[in-house]
């Protein structure tokens, strides 16, 4: 009973449940109203009719009229407010419920005054009919506030217990019996309506905590807990609900930021510093455009954005160099320093799509041209990218129909041996011969592979495909082939790789496999162990196109490497700029430092050979020796160059 007594006042109750409690009593008495103020109107009206030439004088005519009307007046006053918002402060529901408590004594007491003045008045049976319809009223009046409890109690002591008194105290306690009765009647219900009191406090407080931990889950669901920026699955809600509202006019842009150069400092640095350069990434966001703009990490080093109120494409470039250059400033922390930049692709509603999933799509292709072409700058989806989307999707559709096996060929580019001049063997370079679309580059088709799983299937055919051709040459010669980024953290794949190569003829120590930093940076731990995997069989591995990305020497380190393959752009670049030669230097003299065999690829002039023979590069490759030939031309082409060399040195390698 004190815990009832403590709810009805709300002490021990959290704020929260006490202003739910007050609503959910405002909400549950404000459904009362009407019927309550109609059984009272009804209980007088039958006393009044009762009572009609019985009684005379103002008392029987004036007093019913008034408190029927005074009812009337409450219900119209119900009526008007009965779609008013309930109040949502502690304060104003409070006062609410002070008036209704008011308004029930006030009322209580009314009644109870009426039917003592007829049963003073009235003959026998009037005298019953008033007890009768008194009581059941209250009662009635009382159960229907009982959510309400003070004003259930106010009215129960203004109305029941007023009446029991006046019928133990009248006619000389003839009908005391009866007023006690009525009295005890009045305890019980007073119990009564605090027990009820006390559970519905209790279903209150038991509400308030559900939806407290609703709540929270709903926020855990939606917020990433390591940057505590909105998620994945938050930025998906907005951008769907963005969507909706725009469809009737406007535009907006979703935006789809990468970070350029994050695995390695993940690599590097290890999870604990990863970690913090996200979280000190979503401040740097925070800093740079503040709530204007949403903003959200979408998993791991992929943010989204989304930017409403924004009149062209300038101002969207804008906030996406403020973004990008709030990267760039390099992250600090106790003894390291982090470099890193972003890339932003961004669509626009509804010039580039009009769906959410399109949108993100869109503005993910405009990130990836991004990286190709601007690393660390923003692109916008435009008519450009839609051709080349459409020519991937092309791709991919004839791809899936392929019949790759007759369909996929090999072309094989000599490498040679820079000192002696001689040729150590080939380079397998996928073609693709499609009945739909021609020959198809394998820079373009094996990227849209890489998009599925038919890469798996890709590689698969090609090296069986390579290890068979190779199997005709002399003894002397290695075969290089290219394993995808995919491929190699695919521990399928590599099982499936490792039984090729194992089932083959060709001997595995006379293979080279090439594997570019794309596989390692995405995922190192797994990269690492397909190498060691495959070293198991015997092959040797070449880290391709080195110097072009992200490269990181301690990949170099960290890995069992036998080759580095030293990217075509600083050959190329070589004659031109002295800084492309220092650097092609370098890598030379660090392969040489780090017992690593060092290839050049992409010669395509005596003077570049010249060069590198005079930096002590050991391999080189390139269009000065020979374009890519067709598997049944290799035959020929050994031929006719390995066997005159035997007997005189190349002239060519004398350059
Ligand atoms: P990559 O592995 O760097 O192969 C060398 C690319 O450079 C080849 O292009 C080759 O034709 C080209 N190249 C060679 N020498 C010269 C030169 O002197 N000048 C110029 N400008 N280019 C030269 P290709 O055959 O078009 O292959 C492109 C890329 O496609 C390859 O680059 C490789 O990443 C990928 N690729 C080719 N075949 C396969 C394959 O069987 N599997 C996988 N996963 N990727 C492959
Ligand atoms: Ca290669
Ligand atoms: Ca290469």
């Amino acid at each position: 009973m004190a815990r009832a007594l403590q709810f009805l006042v709300g002490a021990g109750l959290s704020p929260d449940t006490r202003a739910a409690l007050l609503r959910a009593q405002s909400q549950a008495f404000s459904k009362q109203v009407p019927l309550m103020y109609l059984i009272a109107s009804v209980d007088v009206a039958i006393g009044w009719y009762a009572i009609y030439g019985k009684i005379a004088g103002p008392l029987a005519t004036y007093a019913p009229a008034g408190l029927i009307v005074a009812s009337a007046i409450r219900m119209l006053m119900w009526w008007k407010r009965r779609d008013a918002p309930t109040p949502t402060t502690e304060a104003a529901l409070r006062r609410r419920l002070h008036v209704t408590t008011a308004l029930a004594a006030g009322l209580g007491f009314g009644f109870a005054a009426w039917t003592m003045t007829i049963f003073v008045y009235g003959d026998e049976t009037i005298r019953l009919l008033s007890v009768g319809a008194f009581g059941i009223t209250a009662i009635s009046c009382v159960f229907l506030l009982v959510n309400v409890p003070i004003a259930a109690l106010t009215l129960n002591a203004s109305a029941i217990v007023v009446f029991s008194c006046f019928l133990i105290a009248v006619d000389g306690g003839d009908l005391a019996p009866l007023g006690v009765c009525l009295l005890l009647v009045s305890v019980a219900i007073a119990y009564m309506t605090l027990r009820s009191a006390r559970d519905f406090a209790d279903m209150i407080a038991a509400q308030v905590e559900a939806q407290r931990l609703s709540d929270m889950n709903l926020r855990l669901a939606n917020i990433d807990s390591l940057t505590e920026l909105p998620n994945r699955r938050q930025f998906f809600d907005r951008l769907a609900q963005c969507v909706e509202r725009h469809r009737r006019g406007g535009k907006f842009y979703v935006g789809v930021l990468d970070l350029d150069g994050f695995k390695p400092v993940n690599d590097v640095f290890g999870h604990i510093i990863g970690d913090r350069v996200l979280v000190e990434c979503a401040a740097r966001f925070r800093a740079a455009i503040g709530d204007r703009y949403f903003v959200a990490r979408l998993g791991g080093d992929e943010f989204g954005l989304i930017i409403e109120n924004v009149d062209d494409d300038a101002a969207v470039i804008e906030i996406g160099n403020l973004v990008c250059g709030a990267i760039r400033v390099p992250f600090t922390f106790d003894d390291a320093i982090a470099t890193l930049s972003a890339s932003i692709g961004f669509a626009e509603f509804p010039l580039a799509a009009d769906s959410p999933r399109q949108l993100y799509e869109r503005s993910d292709y405009a990130l990836y041209y991004a990286k190709q072409n601007a690393r660390g700058e923003p692109a916008i989806f435009s008519l450009d990218h839609e051709n080349q989307m459409k020519g991937v999707a092309v791709i991919e559709q004839c791809l899936r129909r392929a019949d790759l096996d007759s369909e996929l060929v090999l072309h094989f580019q000599p490498l040679y041996h820079v000192s002696s001049g001689q040729l150590v063997g080939f380079e397998a370079l996928a073609r693709w011969i499609s009945p739909e679309l021609g020959l198809v580059a394998p820079d373009k088709f094996i990227r849209v592979a890489e998009r599925s799983e038919i890469i798996y299937a890709v590689t698969r055919v090609l090296l069986r495909k390579a290890l068979d051709a190779a199997l005709s040459w002399p003894s002397n010669l290695r075969l290089s082939f290219n394993l995808s980024a995919r491929d190699l953290i695919s521990p399928v794949a590599i099982t499936q790789i490792v039984a090729l190569i194992e089932s083959s003829a060709f001997p595995a120590n006379r293979i080279d496999l090439e594997i570019t930093e794309t596989a390692l940076m995405t995922d190192f731990d797994c990269a690492r162990l397909a190498i060691h995997e495959l070293k198991r069989v015997g092959v040797r591995i070449s880290l391709d196109d080195f110097g072009s990305g992200y490269s990181s020497l301690s990949y170099v380190h960290r890995l069992p490497l036998d080759k580095i393959k030293i990217d075509r752009s600083f050959v190329q670049e070589m004659e031109a700029s002295d800084l492309a030669r220092d650097i092609v230097k370098t890598l030379v003299a660090m392969c040489r430092n780090l017992k690593l065999d060092c290839v050049t690829e992409g010669i395509e002039t005596s003077e570049q050979l010249r060069l590198l023979k005079s930096f002590g590069c050991t391999l080189a490759q390139g269009y000065f020796f020979s374009k890519p030939i067709p598997q049944q031309d290799v035959g020929e082409y050994i031929a006719t160059i390995v066997l005159p060399a035997l007997s005189a040195p190349k002239p060519l390698l004398t350059a």
